[in-house]
Parts: C-alpha cells; sequence; structure tokens
C-alpha cells in the first residue's frame, strides 16, 4: 500500500513491466576510451539533454595506459603528456559523480535487454548497456614501478635496442618477462641479449593451453600479474597462475610484451558471444555497436590503431550511441542532439527538445544526496513550494518508484513533481530509468 509518511521510499512496492535494472550504463575499463565513453553517457552536451546513469568498472583506477609517463596524445609537433589529458577527464568524472568500482569485471551476461556484469570483487551490475573498453589487457598498479619496467614498442628494431639495454644491468637480476603467446617471437632476442647473465622467468598470460616456448632458458609460467609489490623499488610481483592459485615471484625487472597484447588482446570475461576479428579483436561498426543490442566497445579492444587520440574519439561515439539507443528505449523517440542525426522535423514555437515526461519512468538520483537535496530546495524557495516534501521526494528517488507513484505517495499536483523532475533532469543530478 502507498504512503505518504517519511519512510514512504521503503514502503513503495517496485513497478512491474521492465526488469529492475542498477545503472543505464556501466563502462568496463576506465583508459581514455572508457572515460570518455562514460562521461558522454552521462553528460551528452550541455543542453536539454536527459543524462544517463552511468557506473565505469576498472580494478586499476582511473586513466588506463594514458597515465603512464610514456603514453602521450602526440602528433609530430606536439606531445601532451597523458596524464594531463586524462587529467581533465578525472576531473569531469569527479564533477558529475560517476561512480568507479575498483574491481575487474570476470564476468557479463549478454542475453536479454538487461545485461549483468559480474566483478572480481562480488559486485553484480545490472545495466541497459554495456561499453567494453578494456584496450589490450589488465593493468593493476604498474605505474608505481615503470621505472623498473621496460616495454616493447615503437618498432621492431627498436626492440633490439631496448632489450641490450635493458640486460646490461649491474649484478644478477631476475627478471620475468610478461607477455602472451606471441612473446615467443622474442624469445630468441631476448636469450641472446641476456646471454645467461640474468634468470629469467616468462609469465604468459594466454588462454592457450600450456604454451610453449623451446627457446627459453627460464621457467615459464602461465597465469597473469595481479600487484607489484616492493617498498619504493621493484621486490617481486603477485601472480595468479592458471593451476596453483597465487604465487609471488621475487624479482627486480619485468618486460612487459605489449607487442604481444597488440596481436591478440586478452580478455578477462567471456567474450565467445560478441563477434571479433581474425586477431580475437571486438567487431564494431562506425558508431561502436557491437553485434549484440545494447553492447558497445571503444579504444584498443577494437584493434587497429592503437593511440590515446583514437581511444577518446571512439570513447565519444560509444557513448553517443549508448545514449541515443537508450533514449529511443525510454521515450521512442529520437534525441535531439546536435551531433549526430539532426531530426528532419518541423520545428514551431513553444518546441520542446526534452521529451514528455512518461509517468512510468523511474527517477534515479545520481549525484550525492547532499547536492540533490540543495537542488530541490533551491527549486522549492523559487516557486514557493514545501520544501520538506519536495525533499523527500527527491530522497526517494532511486530508480525504483515511477514518476506517477511518486506523485500518489507526497499527494503533489502532476505538474509540479514534472516541472521539479525536469529540473533536476537539466541539472543532470537525475536520470530517468524504464
Ligand atoms: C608504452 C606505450 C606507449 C604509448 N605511447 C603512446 C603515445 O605516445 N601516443 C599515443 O597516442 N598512444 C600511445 N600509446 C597507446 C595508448 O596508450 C593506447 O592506445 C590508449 O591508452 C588506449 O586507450 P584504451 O582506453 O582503449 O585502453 P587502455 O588505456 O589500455 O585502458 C584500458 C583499461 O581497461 C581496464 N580493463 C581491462 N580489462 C578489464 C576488466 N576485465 N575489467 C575492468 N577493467 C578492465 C584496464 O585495467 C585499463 O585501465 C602507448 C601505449 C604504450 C603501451
Amino acid at each position: 500500500m502507498l504512503t505518504a509518511d517519511r519512510s514512504a521510499r521503503y514502503t513503495m512496492p517496485p513497478t512491474a513491466s521492465f526488469p529492475p535494472y542498477d545503472y543505464d550504463v556501466a563502462v568496463i575499463g576506465a583508459g581514455p576510451a572508457g572515460m570518455t565513453a562514460a562521461i558522454r553517457t552521462r553528460w551528452v552536451k550541455s543542453y536539454k539533454s536527459v543524462p544517463c546513469s552511468t557506473v565505469l568498472i576498472d580494478g586499476a583506477g582511473l586513466g588506463g595506459l594514458a597515465k603512464w609517463r610514456s603514453c602521450m596524445l602526440t602528433g609530430p609537433s606536439f606531445h601532451l603528456p597523458g596524464s594531463e589529458v586524462v587529467g581533465h577527464f578525472r576531473q569531469d568524472i569527479e564533477d558529475l559523480e560517476i561512480p568507479l568500482i575498483t574491481s575487474h569485471v570476470v564476468n557479463i551476461d549478454f542475453e536479454g535487454p538487461v545485461k549483468t556484469v559480474y566483478t572480481e570483487s562480488g559486485a553484480v551490475v545490472r545495466v541497459l548497456a554495456v561499453i567494453i573498453a578494456t584496450g589490450f589487457r589488465t593493468l593493476c598498479n604498474e605505474q608505481d614501478y615503470l621505472q623498473h619496467i621496460a616495454i616493447t614498442y615503437m618498432g621492431y628494431e627498436f626492440f633490439a635496442e631496448l632489450l641490450c639495454n635493458f640486460f646490461n644491468l649491474e649484478g644478477r637480476h631476475t627478471v620475468v618477462v610478461v607477455g602472451n603467446e606471441f612473446t615467443r617471437n622474442l624469445v630468441d632476442l631476448i636469450e641472446s641479449c641476456n646471454n645467461g647473465r640474468h634468470q629469467i622467468i616468462y609469465l604468459l598470460n594466454t588462454n592457450t593451453h600450456n604454451p610453449q616456448l623451446p627457446q627459453a632458458t627460464g621457467a615459464v609460467i602461465q597465469g597473469k600479474i595481479m600487484r607489484y609489490e616492493g617498498d619504493r623499488s621493484l621486490e617481486g610481483i603477485r601472480i595468479m597462475t592458471k593451476d596453483a592459485g597465487e604465487q609471488f615471484i621475487p624479482c627486480s625487472k619485468v618486460l612487459l610484451d605489449y607487442n604481444s597484447y597488440e596481436l591478440a588482446p586478452l580478455y578477462e570475461f567471456d567474450v565467445s558471444p560478441l563477434k571479433k576479428t581474425v586477431r580475437g579483436f571486438i567487431k564494431v561498426d562506425r558508431e561502436m555497436r557491437t553485434n549484440i543490442a545494447g553492447v558497445y566497445a571503444a579504444g584498443d579492444v577494437t584493434g587497429l590503431y592503437a593511440t590515446v587520440g583514437r581511444a577518446i574519439g571512439d570513447g565519444i561515439v560509444a557513448g553517443f550511441s549508448a545514449y541515443q539507443d537508450i533514449f529511443k528505449l525510454k521515450f521512442k523517440q529520437q534525441p535531439c542532439l546536435f551531433a549526430y542525426a539532426a531530426r528532419d522535423i518541423k520545428i514551431t514555437p513553444g518546441f520542446k527538445d526534452l521529451p514528455r515526461l512518461r509517468p512510468h519512468l523511474k527517477p534515479k538520483v545520481i549525484v550525492s544526496s547532499g547536492r540533490a537535496a540543495r537542488l530541490a530546495a533551491e527549486y522549492a524557495a523559487k516557486h514557493q513550494l514545501p520544501a520538506d516534501t519536495l525533499a523527500r521526494l527527491v530522497a526517494a528517488c532511486n530508480g525504483v518508484h515511477s514518476i506517477a507513484e511518486q506523485r500518489a505517495v507526497f499527494n503533489l499536483e502532476q505538474s509540479v513533481v514534472n516541472n521539479l523532475i525536469e529540473f533536476l533532469v537539466e541539472k543532470k543530478a537525475v536520470a530517468l530509468h524504464r
């Protein structure tokens, strides 16, 4: 039964009809592609849009590869540090209060209109859209140990020089080479540059069963890095092996064979329902849509060409596409959006960019409760409405109860509730769930 008391939000029965979900969009991977995708779904543009409720998921936090010192937004004549570029996105994400789940995704159920995303930490998130922006592989805390890590990139001639310099170390070290089955292309070079001076361990992060490196002089382990450890300098890496579980490998240097991941990306979750390229990258169309409705991909995970600039562009497009599809699902019409898909419609005085609020939509506050309360108070003062009632109404906007239910519970006129919700939508403080 509906009640109008202070515990209203706990006693209202949830609206049936569409399966319940937690966020409109989950963005998996928070590198430049994932960050820009999340920002666009949440913000879209400054004027008259209906923000999506969006969550970012990445065990390595925000920034992806672009927070490493060697990754930059580059042209021949300019080098914008990647950290500076992602610094702006970080600020946007903070200002927009986009939540981040700091864990890696281990499974996605792609079936049906609501997708379910599972993380390593046990979080379960139900969403209308998934944007996969996982790059070539998962990251952890590499950026804290970059002075002890060499990375294969730039070109094959460069590798030869890089490796010879890299193994030119004083004393005897344990070096872990991290890659996948394509690291086989480097083994001869690695072994000849090392020339027996240091102990080498190969850690292959691959789904191939029992990968072989016949030329390797050291152990070959199948597994992945979970964490780099050491007080100031690198003392070892904690890994998860395919068979033996967690293990610590003492080492002072790591060679990350990015070249091998550029040949075949690594996924932490099953992507078999998605169409892929020969090399295993996710196939997308020009709008970053995959073969599954409601699933998009952006950045390095879609294959060539791996650059910060392209990742940013991809992320923006994927964000727009997810926004557009979700908007159509909720409002049964195209969004008015300047950036794409201008609508061939007659514009008359009084035309409204925002769609009519349908009573079955469920408002969800997507900013902090304090900010939402301040906005409600501002609105109440401006329109001489009961501040306490509006505050309680806004506090009850949890994406579970519909606008119609809110009207009944708080005994307010339709126009009052609609105008308040529209005001909060325009302030990008409220999303409307289906
Ligand atoms: C050494 C090096 C130097 C480079 N230099 C340049 C340069 O100078 N100029 C340039 O334009 N480009 C450069 N690049 C390329 C550029 O960094 C990438 O193209 C760009 O960062 C790709 O962005 P992304 O968001 O697609 O992926 P990434 O930046 O790789 O981000 C992907 C994120 O997804 C996360 N992730 C992966 N799997 C999961 C999962 N299962 N669950 C949750 N999160 C997950 C990862 O932890 C990571 O944070 C360089 C790359 C390297 C390796």
